[in-house]
């Protein structure tokens, strides 16, 4: 009975051009995702309705809900405009519904010459559904449930409920940001929230293999997986970033409370190398404030003085509780707590200082060839495709990620 999917676009405030690209956009997102046999994409101006032809309805919408710039879906049944048919049409959904719960329909018509009035044709349906059934009640004002019913050229459409999307743009719509994905539970969210945003996201790990485990670095695989599910075609980059040397350097040369303050401003501006060269307009991080010592204001200046790329920070001002709550949504959770260090958590230096000043990073920064170490780690960035099905276990073949990813290979 249910045949298509309704699908409704999200922020669709946006007028002429914009708004065109933007739909072109998000078909396009869906067709990739989709890769069903025999899905038809039906186009109307300001929805879109996926034909199952045969698929099921809640493995699509499981697809579609992992689409950036989409608002929702209903499963839609079809029927011919016939009374009985739609009366028939809307007990076999209303059976769906759970017990003891209020319904309204509501009906629309695009056929003004149609021989009942919208009206007219609800009151038939609820009565109909009431009839039939002792499981409901109608109530017009504060209805539980709206039974949808719109007549349209030959057919009728019903659905019940709608069930909700990502919302946002389409991946393509804002351009590209690369974000700095650690093992933690922080990063992954961020990365996932810019982008349902519509940014499309590039992940850069920081791996120090051997001095951290190679369990570390294969958290980062890991949780691109994940991430992957939301990407163009279930599909995201991910740099890993060979930063043995340059952290072994910071942990010797840099007075120990300012060794994680250099440590980000290396990260940050190899990771403003890489973007510049591929024409990546921002960088991303997963950022809280106060949640460390390394991310209080004055980090965060300190931070963002050695690049000239914004860095966004989608969780900056959110409470943790929030974060966790989506890392879980998302399926990161259990992956950021595996007990493995990564290198802002192995050897953390005992004190670490909450207000550094711009003057000593870069006084620090003088003890070793500062641009030249940032030039070299960004020339021997490895960047891996990963997609949802990737079956990628670093962990297999070596201590460190060099080794590991030759005998992957
Ligand atoms: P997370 O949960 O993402 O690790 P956090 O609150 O633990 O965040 P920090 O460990 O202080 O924060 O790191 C701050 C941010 O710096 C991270 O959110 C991430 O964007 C970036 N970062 C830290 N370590 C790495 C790394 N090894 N590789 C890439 N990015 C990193
Ligand atoms: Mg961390």
């Amino acid at each position: 009975m249910i045949d298509r999917i309704l699908v409704r676009y999200g922020d669709l405030i946006l007028k002429g051009k914009n708004k065109k690209t933007f739909i072109k956009t998000a078909i396009k997102r869906i067709e990739e995702k989709l890769d069903f046999p025999d899905i038809e994409l039906e186009k109307h101006h300001a929805r879109l309705y996926v034909v199952l032809n045969g698929n099921d309805p809640d493995e699509v919408i499981n697809r579609l809900k992992k689409v950036p710039g989409l608002l929702g879906f209903s499963k839609v049944a079809r029927t011919t405009k016939n009374q009985d048919a739609i009366n028939q049409a809307a007990l076999e959904l209303a059976m769906r519904i759970e017990k003891n719960t209020s319904f309204k329909v509501e009906t629309k018509r695009a056929d003004k010459s149609y021989p009942k009035t919208s009206q007219e044709i609800s009151q038939l349906v609820a009565a109909h559904v009431l009839k039939n059934t002792d499981h409901l009640t109608a109530d017009v004002h504060n209805p539980e449930h709206i039974l949808n019913v719109e007549v349209r050229g030959e057919n009728s459409y019903l659905y019940i409920d709608k069930i909700e999307g990502l919302g946002g743009f389409p991946l393509g719509t804002m351009g590209k940001g690369i974000c700095l994905l650690s093992g933690g539970i922080d990063s992954p969210v961020a990365a996932y929230l810019a982008m349902t945003k519509g940014i499309e996201v590039e992940l850069m790990h920081f791996e120090s293999t051997p001095l951290t485990s190679i369990e570390s670095a294969q958290k980062a695989v890991d949780l691109a997986k994940k991430l992957a599910a939301y990407g163009i075609g279930n599909q995201i980059k991910l740099h890993l970033v060979p930063f043995t040397k340059l952290h072994e350097t910071l942990l010797k040369l840099v007075p120990e409370p300012y060794i994680i303050t250099i440590m980000r401003r290396m990260m940050v501006r190899i990771a403003e190398q890489k973007a510049e060269k591929t024409h990546i307009p921002v960088l991303i991080n997963g950022e809280s404030i106060g949640q460390v010592a390394s991310q209080t204001l004055e980090s965060i200046k300190v931070t963002d003085n050695a690049i000239k790329l914004p860095m966004l920070r989608p969780l900056d001002v959110m409470d943790k509780n929030d974060i966790v709550k989506i890392a879980r949504d998302i399926d990161t959770y259990s992956i950021s707590i595996r007990p493995f260090a990564d290198c802002c958590t192995v050897y953390v230096p005992r004190q670490v200082t909450v207000s550094p000043r711009v003057f000593y990073a870069e006084r620090y920064e003088k003890l070793f060839d500062m641009e030249k170490r940032v030039q070299e780690t960004t020339d021997n960035i490895t960047t891996l495709t990963i997609d949802t099905k990737t079956n990628l276990d670093l962990t297999m073949h070596g201590l460190t990620v060099t080794e590991a990813l030759k005998g992957a290979a």
